[in-house]
């Protein structure tokens, strides 16, 4: 068997052309495009690149991008000046401030002041907990997208065996949490885990979010499970200089004879991240203005 290659980038690619249509329609509705603020705290180079492409997304979508790069100096009271600034703004409808922030800035501290319902990211407790009970909130963008590609890919997904390896805030528990809610059967396994491959070997989903280069290893794969390797770990630098390749947390040639159906790194996850992150965007537009919404079409 060889495994269906999941093309992310076709998916990510549809769904923002799918965005940019709906944002037509809204900005005609209300007069108004939706908006989005990305808040860079310092020069983390990949910190800069993804604020970069997130901009870029934003704009080719046809929304407000609004950025505010502050210096790593800024005091954590500057930052929250920032966040209730942009809270009170009606131009925005998303608030995202890039992590990892300066060692002196409670990340804590900034999420929990961002207002829920603007919390696109959906990292604030409020929209952790709304996902826990089955509300209407934002959802982590990594994780509904690997959702999406699952459903894309499978369908009903309903009693299906589901591996959730990571247990992080942003990816392993919102991604556990919504395969519950598609009636998965779950198990979240993480650093203290015992026996990994058994745990693996029983699953018709594996998404893994670790880390660890190529950690899962294709004999661990049940035969035609599905899987999504969120990892995105770069390889030493060449001796040449130029840079490590990109692998996944999975051993993609590996799992490529085994599963039904695999993510590549780069090209599978990454790319539905920002795609989520415009749709959470305009979701929060369409709630904002009171304007009705399909939250399935997009
Ligand atoms: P994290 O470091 O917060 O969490 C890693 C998790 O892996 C932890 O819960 C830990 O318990 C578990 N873990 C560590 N060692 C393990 C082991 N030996 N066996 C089983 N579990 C183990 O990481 P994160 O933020 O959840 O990110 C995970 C990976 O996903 C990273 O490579 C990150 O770069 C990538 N990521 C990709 C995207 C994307 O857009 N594609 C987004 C977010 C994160």
């Amino acid at each position: 068997m060889t495994a269906n290659i999941i093309d992310g980038k076709a998916f990510a690619l549809g769904l923002r052309e799918r965005i940019a249509t709906q944002v037509a329609t809204f900005r005609e509705a209300t007069g108004r495009v939706p908006g989005l603020a990305v808040v860079l705290v310092g020069e983390d180079p990949a910190s800069a690149v993804y604020v970069r492409n997130k901009h870029k997304a934003t704009v080719a979508a046809g929304m407000a991008s609004f950025e505010h790069k502050l210096s790593a100096h800024t005091s954590q009271a500057d930052l929250l000046a920032l966040v209730d600034q942009l809270n009170a703004d009606p131009a925005v409808d998303g608030i995202l401030v890039q992590l990892p922030l300066p060692g002196h800035i409670d990340e804590r501290a900034v999420i929990t002041r961002i207002d829920p319902d603007k919390d696109v990211d959906g990292f604030h407790p409020v929209n952790a907990g709304r996902l826990a009970t089955g509300l209407e909130g934002f959802v982590p963008c990594t994780p509904l997208g690997c959702l999406m590609l699952l459903k894309d890919q499978l369908g009903d997904l309903a009693g299906l065996d589901a591996v959730v390896i990571g247990r992080s805030n942003i990816v392993g528990k919102p991604m556990a949490q919504l395969l519950v809610k598609e009636s998965c059967t779950v198990t979240v396994a993480h650093s203290k885990t015992r026996d990994l491959s058994s745990v693996v070997k029983r699953a018709d989903i594996v998404v893994a979010a670790v880390g660890r280069p190529e950690m899962v290893k294709g004999e661990w794969i049940k035969p035609g499970a599905c899987v999504i390797d969120v990892g995105i770990n770069r390889e030493p630098a060449q001796p040449g200089g130029s840079n490590g390749r990109l692998v996944g947390d999975v051993d993609f040639a590996g799992a490529l004879s085994v599963a039904g159906a695999i993510t590549p790194v780069p090209g599978g996850v990454g790319p539905m991240t920002i795609a989520v992150l415009l749709r959470n965007t305009m979701i929060s537009a369409h709630r904002r203005e009171d304007v009705s919404y399909d939250k399935d079409a997009w």
